[in-house]
């Protein structure tokens, strides 16, 4: 296979069908999702999957989300589904909700890193659909991008990540939601919240009663949930308060993420990229990861990063710009 990492566009009829092609051949194709762009092969096939895992330099204990384009397709992939699952899923699929079930022995262990569990969800982004549907195999995708950076939101990005480790890229625009699926379990005692995403834990309870958020803990070490991820390379700190912005160090070259636009032009940034000028929650997670990249590509000593109400959609952006701050160690 040609190792190309071009990037055609999705909305012709023969780039799907391509595509389709490269996926049943076992190679890999990034595709837009209404989340971020993921990058896909073949769940079933263990050498296409570990190809994923090279591209992206990604840790082996680090599971993938598998991706179907309809409920039937779960039968080749789960044991049971619960009726909590069953709500969750009427509900809020197909769209940018992940869910933990009880795995097959068909699953390749690298897909879920040796868990008994697997990790689903239907996305509704028509791209991904029709590639899920014409490829005829459940595909597997993590985000695609090089491991712990900041996830594509635009083929673009995509390609200044991976570059000729995808075999095809397909261009299906600027994605509409921006930030990672939610993913819940409905496994244990309880309904949990393992990541938040655009399907709010508000939301969630609605269908299946009070869900508790998972707590980070060593026996759930799993990278969308790694202390520092979805991380810039120039170090950033959340604002919180004055005391933050008066205590920079003089001469410090800084970028700011602000939620909204600032009321007056604030000069003691060299950048300044507003996620919402109106302040809606929707649009900043929206930009959210390709304003980190702009400020991230400038070479600034620090990023500052304005912090928004923990509510709704406020929880994923909240928890992506933790995670982005947390120091290296
Ligand atoms: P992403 O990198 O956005 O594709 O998300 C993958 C993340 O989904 C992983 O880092 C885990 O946090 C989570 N995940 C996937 N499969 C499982 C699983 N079987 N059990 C728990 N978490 C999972
Ligand atoms: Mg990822």
């Amino acid at each position: 296979m040609i190792r190309t990492g071009r990037i055609i566009p999705a909305a012709r009829k023969e780039s799907i069908t391509l595509a389709a092609e490269v996926i049943r051949k076992g190679g890999l194709v990034a595709f837009p999702t209404e989340t971020v762009y993921g990058l896909g092969c073949d769940a079933l096939n263990p050498e296409a999957v570990a190809r994923v895992f090279e591209a992206k330099q990604r840790p082996s204990f680090d599971p993938l989300i598998v991706h179907v384009a309809e409920k039937a397709a779960l039968d080749g992939l789960t044991q049971t589904i619960s009726l909590s699952d069953h709500r969750l899923m009427e509900r809020f699929w197909p769209g940018p909700l992940t869910l933990l079930l009880p795995k097959r022995a068909r699953v390749p262990d690298l897909v879920t890193a040796g868990l008994p569990t697997i990790a689903v969800r239907m996305p509704s982004h028509p791209v991904a659909q029709e590639l899920i549907r014409e490829a005829a195999v459940p595909i597997a995708a993590p985000s695609a991008n090089p491991f712990g950076y900041v996830s594509p939101t635009c083929a673009q990005h995509v390609a200044d990540g991976l570059g000729e480790r995808v075999d095809l890229i397909l261009d299906g625009g600027p994605c509409q939601l921006g930030v990672e699926s939610t993913i819940a379990s409905m496994i244990g005692s309880r309904p949990e919240l393992l990541r938040p995403g655009s399907i709010t834990l508000e939301e969630i309870s609605k269908v299946v009663g009070p869900v508790v958020r998972a707590r980070e803990s060593l026996t759930m070490a799993v990278p969308g949930r790694l202390a520092r991820h979805y991380a810039t390379h120039t170090p950033l700190t959340i604002l919180t308060g004055h005391t933050v912005r008066s205590v920079r160090p003089l001469g410090e070259r800084a970028g700011l993420l602000a939620m909204t636009a600032p009321r007056h032009g604030d000069q003691r940034y060299c950048a300044i990229e507003v996620l919402s000028p109106s302040g809606d929650l929707r649009e900043a997670a929206q930009h959210l990861f390709a304003a980190l990249r702009r400020l991230d590509a400038q070479g600034f000593d620090r990023l500052y990063a304005e912090p928004c109400d923990e509510r709704g959609l406020g929880m994923a952006i909240m928890d992506r710009l933790r995670r982005c701050a947390e120091p290296l160690t």
